[in-house]
């Protein structure tokens, strides 16, 4: 199992309501309204960190609520806020909502709103004017967003090695990394890639990441190399181990060109990725032909071939500084992050309302159908308002559509009867 895709749903918490009190008090006739407001919903937050390497926890945990906001009270007394939902992702997860790239957490602490808590209501002390001192009327708590997303940990790797398996790509990153970070001991760790920190001439440093299963994964059909191929969209440069010394009996010519095509059938993208091939096990070289052949093919395709031989180290530090010179000119690619609030994207969750026909009536039920309906004082302009508005906002306006309602006919809610104007 290799974890570095989940679907996750997540649930801001609900504003708590205002409240519909009146001040009460012994010897007063009538007091004016003293509801309090309601508190804020708490909002999910996602946040980078580094000491995470994958999505494993998303596997087993997929939704994630905040809490919601507390109740507005009598004698103006405030609901307490909802308390935010702040989760960890390991640095380079991507966030993809309805298909679009909506956050990308690059570095460390970066973070990302990925639900809003829904306002608390307002108490009725808000709507007492000098006309209107008594106001029967609160605001119910506005719900906080509902979404689900896509989680993709693509790593920040600047070099990416490719090539078949066995040519020697770990050995390859073992001998050229100064570090190497520390990856849980999972019994799957063999399958997530390998990073691994590699100090060039002059002190600069870049990371290399080994993909593992590339061929093994795309000749089985089952896309586990194409998992992989990810991590190497974020590199700036390959580079493509070849084992030349013909000791397996393969053409190294032919093993480059497989490599290329999954690539290339992956994501356009990445064909244009430059690629330093390494020529290796040059040390245990049984066809001399086969091999001058393979550079002779290489050199005429115009790409730079290094010769070496990870297990005695011979041209290796020549090929790790041409990599950091060839880094400081290949910028780090950008990706396209759109707002969420942009992205087109209707929730409707099915437990909140239901629209069923009675005859020519459109009859709408649901707990938050009748919670509204009782907040509403229909003799009130701006409480009138409030019901239309809280009708589109929360997709029953565009359901009653969806479910074929005309102008003026008839929607039933609770005991409450209107003509359908929208
Ligand atoms: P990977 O599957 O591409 O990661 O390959 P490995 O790094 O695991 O290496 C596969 C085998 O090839 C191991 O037994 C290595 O010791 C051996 N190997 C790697 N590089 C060389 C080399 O330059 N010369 C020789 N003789 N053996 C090598
Ligand atoms: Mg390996």
């Amino acid at each position: 199992m290799f974890v570095d895709r989940a679907k996750i749903f997540v649930k801001a918490g609900k504003g708590g309501d205002g409240s519909m009190s009146f001040h009460r008090e012994k010897y007063v006739a009538s007091g004016g309204p003293d509801g309090g407001d309601g508190g804020r919903g708490g909002s999910v937050l996602f946040v980078a960190d580094n000491q995470l390497s994958t999505l494993l926890d998303f596997k087993y945990k997929k939704k994630y609520h905040a809490e919601n906001g507390g109740d507005g009270g009598a004698g103006r007394c405030h609901g307490k806020n909802g308390k935010d939902l702040v989760i960890k992702v390991p640095v380079g997860t991507v966030f993809k909502f309805n298909d679009r790239i909506v956050a990308d957490l690059k570095a460390k602490d970066d973070t990302f709103v990925a639900a809003k808590g829904g306002n608390g209501g307002w108490g009725n002390t808000h709507f007492a004017t000098s006309t209107r001192q008594a106001p029967k009327f609160a605001r119910v708590g506005l719900y906080g967003d509902e979404r689900e997303f896509e989680l993709e940990l693509k790593l920040l790797a600047d070099v990416g090695l490719i090539g078949f398996p066995n040519v020697g790509k770990s050995t390859l990153l073992s001998v050229i990394s100064a570090a190497k970070p520390k990856i849980a001991n999972y019994h799957f760790t063999t399958l997530i890639p390998n990073l691994g920190v590699v100090a060039g001439d002059e002190g600069e440093s870049f990371v290399v990441a080994d993909i593992p299963g590339l061929i093994e994964g795309a000749s089985e059909g089952a896309g586990l190399g194409h998992a992989f191929l990810r991590h190497v969209e974020r590199t700036r440069l390959l580079i493509h181990v070849v084992d030349v010394s013909g000791i397996e009996g393969r053409n190294p010519i032919e093993d480059f060109d497989l490599i290329n095509r999954e690539l290339s059938a992956y994501n356009a993208n990445l064909e244009d990725r430059i690629q330093i091939v390494a020529a290796n096990k040059t040390d245990i070289v049984q066809d001399n032909e086969q091999y001058q052949a393979f550079l002779d093919e290489m050199k005429n395709r115009g790409l730079k071939v290094f010769e070496i031989s990870a297990a005695t180290r011979m041209g290796v530090r020549e090929l790790v500084s041409y990599v950091a010179s060839m880094l400081k000119e290949i910028p780090v690619p950008e990706t396209v992050v759109e707002d969420i609030n942009h992205v087109d994207y209707t929730y409707i969750p099915d437990e909140e309302f239901t629209i069923r026909k009675e005859n020519e009536l459109f009859v709408v039920e649901g707990p938050y159908v009748t919670k509204l309906i009782n907040s509403i004082n229909f003799e009130d302009y701006e409480s009138l308002s409030y019901f239309q508005t809280m009708l589109r906002k929360k997709g029953i306006v565009s359901a009653l559509e969806k479910a074929g309602i005309e102008e003026n006919q008839i929607v039933r809610m609770d005991d409450l009867e209107f003509e359908f104007v929208f």
